[in-house]
């Protein structure tokens, strides 16, 4: 494939993060891509029209886990799209019931990279309450996305797959002083967010971009904001730190609207 400096390599549009809905749109290699579809189909398909993306144009639907903020409209999607579903079979049994009868299914595995179009597709271990999670490394002409939410550490698996991207999509749950205080969360709830499978704390974000800032990351997206535990400010002073003046470009996924189409060429990332 032949491409010009101002040609996108991968266009990636957050339609939804957070624990209402999670669905990431990525389009490369001369294919598209759903990362979960944790919204209706009708929704997901209001939010791509109002970024000009046309449904139409996906060609497969990758699955993290099985929580219903990520599969919620999986199967609905599948069957009016005529979609195959990438997933790992122990997911798949989980979320089988919300999912419903797929178009196909594509069972993939942890450490076993896969292709859509050109893109090449390497899902990683995640430490997360769920059967078989995991982030997602996601490469096409020498550009590297990494996906990792839901997860309660970064051990040294996500550490080292997170290495070297040019565009970041990482969790950036909670403030720990936010959740403590928080008096709607039972205790239990809160010892699951805080615990090893819950979820990242806005430091824990931080403390891993310092590892992974490097001269030709472009753009960090903080994603899975907890609308009740975290705030916009929080997460992203938080982060600031990590990038310490750099010109990295930093955007954080909103839960009820989609963000802006993101744009990743070979000299960096379209204004
Ligand atoms: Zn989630
Ligand atoms: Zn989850």
């Amino acid at each position: 494939m032949k491409n010009n400096d101002t040609d996108p390599i991968f266009s990636v549009c957050m339609l939804a993060s957070g624990s209402k809905g999670n669905a990431i749109y990525i389009s490369g290699g001369g294919a598209t891509l759903l990362i979960d579809v944790g919204l209706s189909g009708k929704e997901i398909q209001k939010r791509m029209a109002l970024r000009g993306l046309d449904p139409e144009s996906i060609d497969a639907i990758v699955i993290t886990h099985e929580h219903t903020d990520h599969i919620r409209g999986a199967g609905i999607l599948s069957r009016r799209f005529n979609l195959p579903i990438y997933i790992n079979k122990k997911t798949y049994k989980a979320g089988e019931k919300t999912i419903g009868k797929a178009h196909a299914l594509e069972f993939i595995d942890c450490g076993k990279d896969f292709f859509i179009g050109d893109m090449k597709i390497h899902p990683f271990s995640i430490s997360h309450d769920a059967v078989d999670p995991s982030g997602f490394v996601i490469e096409c002409m020498e550009m590297k996305i990494g996906v990792a939410t839901d997860l309660g550490i970064a051990n040294l698996v996500v550490r080292e797959h997170l290495k070297n991207a040019h565009l970041l999509i990482l969790e950036s749950n909670h403030d720990p002083v936010m959740l403590i205080e928080n008096d709607n969360y039972p205790w239990a709830l809160k010892q699951r967010v805080k615990g090893r499978k819950g979820h990242l704390a806005n430091e824990d974000t931080r403390d891993l971009l310092v590892e992974l800032v490097h001269d030709r990351l472009h753009h960090v997206i903080l994603a899975h904001l907890s609308e009740e535990n975290n705030t916009r400010e929080k997460a992203r002073a938080s982060a600031v730190q990590a990038l310490n003046g750099s010109k990295i470009a930093l955007s954080i996924a909103a839960q009820h609207e989609p963000g802006q189409v993101i744009r990743i060429t070979s000299s960096g990332i379209l204004p």
